[in-house]
């Protein structure tokens, strides 16, 4: 920390969480609270530079960020909000254009920028190819969610910081979107690097996600920028298909590779690959961590499981993965995976 004087550090009671689950793994982290001033946010850009996790206001709500074209710093957004499953993450950006080099813009996606960037609208759209974005942050799919936020401590953050930052809302899983400052503290308390307070935040409400990947541009989520404005610009706008929203779950059937995967393996049969985990898997064609770490295996998955998917192999076998931390989520991804569509189920696809 550079600047001591900028620091109101501010050390919540150690929490005891009865919702808690054993995350050993977990990195304690010291958090610190700084009010947004230009060096706090320089600050954080520095943290996120190094791959640290920094919480943020928004318009919408605050969002815990992390380097999204670092494998790494996405996974442990994700060991910090202790989610079950990996759900795609929003990016931000500086601007449009920045945007635009990620993913693949149309002139809908033109114009709904055009009339509604920097705000609170996500827009889903096609992944460029080699466009440096973590796989971890689309969980699998080959669609990136972006958003230009309006907020101005996010836009001087992501311009000091000159990274595309990935960021959900900055909370623990299962519980509410936070406002203030003082929300994300209570959850994250010594789970991430430093918190940008910037008193509360102006909607209060997520971020409108809008899928335009596909023909008909689709709501995917009520937000905060009304669906009455986005059909003004681009037309009506499909509800998503089947009852639930467009959820996570659902999105990952077209995830899955196209070999069959044998999961709980010791050892590759025949024509398989084995993606192993841990020291024990030594005979892993790749390994997603030879030490063991499901932060690092979590780094490692999806661009893991898409190299053996592209390789010379029949099928992909899969060392036991530990049921807990982050190594639920990934063997919630290889459940999925493994079940061929049809078998496929929704029940209990909906992202906490
Ligand atoms: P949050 O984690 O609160 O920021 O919410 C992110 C929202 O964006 C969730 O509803 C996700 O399902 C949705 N989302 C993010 N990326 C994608 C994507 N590539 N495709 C579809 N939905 C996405
Ligand atoms: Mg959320």
């Amino acid at each position: 920390m550079s600047d001591g004087s900028l620091l109101c550090m501010l050390h919540l009671l150690p929490a005891t969480r009865t919702r808690d689950r054993p995350d050993s793994e977990l990195t304690q982290r010291q958090t610190s609270i700084l009010k947004a001033s230009p060096e706090a946010i320089h600050e954080a850009a520095l943290a996120l530079r190094r791959g640290g996790l920094v919480a943020f206001p928004t318009e919408t709500v605050y969002g815990l960020g992390a380097d999204a074209t670092n494998d790494a710093a996405v996974a442990a957004i994700f060991a910090a909000k202790n989610r079950p499953q990996f759900n795609p993450l929003i990016v931000h950006f500086a601007d449009a254009d920045s945007a635009a080099a990620a993913v693949a813009f149309d002139g809908r996606a033109r114009r709904l920028a055009d009339a509604f960037w920097p705000g609170p609208l996500t827009l889903v759209l096609p992944r460029r190819a080699a466009n440096g974005i973590s796989l971890l942050v689309s969980a699998g799919l080959e669609t990136v969610a972006v958003r230009v936020p309006g907020q101005p401590v996010a836009r001087a953050l992501l311009a000091d910081a000159g990274l595309p930052i990935a960021a959900p809302s900055a909370n623990r899983s299962f519980s509410v979107s936070p406002t203030t400052a003082s929300h994300v503290a209570a959850d994250l308390d010594g789970r991430i690097d430093l918190i940008l307070d910037d008193g509360p935040c102006r909607l209060g409400l997520e971020s409108t996600v809008v899928d335009l990947s596909t023909e008909t541009p689709t709501l995917l989520r009520l937000g905060g920028l009304p669906v009455e404005d986005i059909e003004a610009v681009i037309g009506t706008l499909a509800a998503p298909t089947g009852s639930a929203p467009k959820s996570p779950g659902m999105l990952s059937r077209h995830y899955a590779p196209g070999r069959p995967l044998r999961l709980n393996a010791t050892a590759a049969g025949p024509d398989e690959a084995l993606l192993g985990f841990g020291p024990q898997a030594t005979g892993a064609t790749l390994n997603l961590s030879p030490r063991g770490s499901l932060e690092e295996a979590a780094a490692n998955f999806f661009a893991m499981m898409r190299e053996l998917d592209r390789g010379d192999f029949a099928a992909i076998a899969v060392s036991p993965i530990p049921q807990t931390g982050l190594g639920r989520a990934i063997n919630d991804r290889l459940t999925r995976a493994a079940t061929p569509p049809e078998e496929g189920s929704l029940a209990g696809a909906t992202a906490p």
